[in-house]
């Protein structure tokens, strides 16, 4: 058995199907500083048809169930399009006077060596989208195809190196079981499709194609992160149990998510989700969601040649509306720095790091782009279904600020014959500050989100996407419980509501804690919904509270563990699939 990194869970059985592109022969040779135009006429029509080579990928993603990833293609078209990557090439043409091909073999080797250093794991794999483009290009210039997978037996697992995207959404998705890469991480792009595809797939096995042979036995868990070569017969029937079981579960799950989040004895929850992308709500409603708890806006600004203007940001935020009506949707202000970085504001000192200039810091320096937001969401939000967040509040002064500025945006569109509804307004409780001061913010807003992803990264000091410390992250700490209660029953005591919207809302381990606190929303990706709704279908929020009191009177981690899975237990043996292991 070998362990990589779970990216997209599921069990999958099936055969090795080794997946090793040869790179053609390329044709490398020099050339003389007169040949450079014939060159570059040649770079023009490789250009040319890869343009229509990725109109036709999208075309076909928005046929089939793939219309979501459109964008990675979007990227691509960037890439192409990327003037400093032209000038890499041409300069080194002009500099060692080499043919086409050679040059963009160089300069895709010279991008694989500058990636592999940086540390982020987000940008370490936009790698891939470089690459995919860069040999879309050669292979337009050589006449091949070598990124083809061409048919697949069926019930094949995929081991590769890497999958490019291109041939990820290509794959005859009848006979895939599962994906392995020796790269990659959970923000690679082939791991985002394959979570969206819901096939099963684990990422980073070095090595694994010398390990692995075409058509042996394979059994993978991307929950786990495990493949097993050549399974015995008891393992694989372990497995196929297992496998069968989650199955089974999932279609149940599915068959009450319209039903209330409500505890078995009358407490009632909001559910809602989170998305990044507006092509995400159809899933939302699939899933069951009641709102939006969270729109992650920057994912907007991301792979964009600019800024988005107010009337992109209105255009965006009122489709939104409309789509949710009457559901309500939260909608983020720009949360760009640490590992969400965005190439059109990069040149800001400090926005890599976590505790530079990030969210509503940026927002306060970049007044115009923060101002350009506001008037959007505020002119959207023409049915009233529309709030308002603000990220990465400390103090007080942050959030008197930010609303400063909304007000006066607000004022000034009434001015120009707008009209214009208050919203509720919100922030994020994720730096701890806010939680030992949440009785004087709660004044000043309508209600509180909690990001536990970043409040326990500063509570910790656990940067999040370090993978060395990734082992002292753990939303069970007594000191975070704590921190989450104390904003939750201060929240209520100045009479406002309080969400929770970090990973660990979605996690069904700690539903019964964050019931038993009392939250009133818990908002997740939009699959963990029938889950979550599950569990809090089943338990009584008197006990769930009962069980919060001695969790807060607990200081030893793994006793609040035992605490939280005698619960699960008691209320239902099934539940036993939910403790991890
Ligand atoms: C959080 O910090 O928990 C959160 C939900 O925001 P993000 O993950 O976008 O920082
Ligand atoms: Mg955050």
């Amino acid at each position: 058995m070998l362990k990589g990194i779970g990216v997209s869970p599921g069990i999958a059985i099936g055969k090795a199907y080794l997946f090793r592109p040869e790179r053609a022969n390329l044709p490398k040779y020099t050339i003389k500083k007169e040949d450079i135009p014939t060159e570059r006429e040649r770079f023009n029509e490789a250009l040319h048809k890869s343009e229509q080579q990725l109109m036709d990928i999208k075309q076909q993603l928005s046929e089939r169930r793939l219309a979501d990833h459109v964008h990675i293609f979007d990227a691509h078209m960037l890439i192409l399009h990327d003037r400093s990557l032209w000038k890499d090439i041409f300069d080194l043409m002009h500099e060692r006077l080499v043919n086409l091909e050679w040059a963009l073999d160089i300069v895709r080797e010279i991008y694989t060596t500058i990636f592999s250093q940086i540390q982020d794991e987000v940008f370490r794999d936009k790698r891939s989208d470089i690459h995919d483009v860069i040999d879309r290009l050669i292979d337009n210039l050589v006449g091949s195809d070598r990124r083809a997978v061409g048919h697949i037996p069926p019930d094949s697992i995929i081991f590769a190196h890497d999958l490019a995207p291109s041939v990820t959404v290509c794959l005859d998705l009848e006979n895939l079981k599962a994906f392995v890469t020796e790269i990659g991480g959970k923000t690679a792009h082939v791991a985002i499709l394959a979570r969206a595809l819901e096939i099963p797939a684990v990422a980073g096995l070095e090595n694994i194609l010398t390990e692995v042979k075409d058509g042996e036995p394979v059994i993978i868990d991307g929950s786990t992160g495990e493949v097993i070569i050549q399974p015995s017969k008891a393992i694989l029937k372990d497995y196929t149990r297992r496998h069968k079981r989650e199955r089974r579960r999932e279609q149940q799950l599915m068959k009450s998510k319209d039903l209330p989040a409500e505890t078995t004895d009358g407490y009632r929850i909001e559910l809602a989700a989170n998305i990044e992308l507006l092509r995400e709500v159809p899933s939302v409603f699939e899933h069951g969601a009641e709102a939006i708890g969270l729109y992650r806006t920057e994912f907007l600004y991301m792979n964009q040649p600019a800024l988005p203007s107010e009337d992109e940001h209105f255009t965006i935020y009122r489709e939104l509306a409309q789509a949710m009506y009457p559901r309500k949707a939260v909608i983020r202000t720009l949360d760009a720095g640490g590992d969400k970085f965005l190439s059109d504001v990069q040149l800001v000192n400090g926005m890599k790091d976590f505790m530079g200039l990030r969210a509503i810091r940026l927002c306060f320096k970049m007044i115009d782009l923060f101002k350009a937001q506001l008037r959007g969401i505020l002119r959207a939000n023409t049915q009233e279904n529309l709030k308002i967040m603000f990220p990465m509040i400390s103090g007080l002064d942050e959030i008197r600020k930010a609303k400063d500025i909304y007000y006066s945006v607000r004022d000034e569109l009434s001015h120009e014959g707008y009209a214009i509804h208050d919203m509720e307004i919100g922030i994020m409780i994720e730096i701890p500050s806010t939680a030992f001061i949440a009785d004087a913010l709660a004044a000043e807003v309508d209600f509180f989100s909690i990001g536990t992803n970043d409040l326990i990264q500063y509570a910790l000091a656990i940067d999040r996407v370090n993978k060395e410390v990734a082992y002292l992250y753990e939303p069970l700490h007594p000191a975070i419980i704590r921190i989450i209660h104390n904003v939750v029953q201060t929240a209520h005591q100045h009479g406002i509501w309080v969400g929770v919207c970090g990973e660990m809302a979605g996690e069904p381990f700690y539903t019964p804690v964050l019931v038993g606190m009392g939250v009133d929303e818990l908002s997740m990706n939009a699959h963990s919904i029938p889950r979550i709704k599950e569990i809090i279908r089943n338990i009584s929020f008197s006990e769930a509270q009962h069980l919060t009191d001695t969790i807060l009177k607990t200081s030893d981690i793994p006793a609040i563990k035992s605490l939280i899975t005698h619960f699960l237990l008691e209320t239902n043996p099934k539940f036993a699939e939910l403790i991890p292991s």
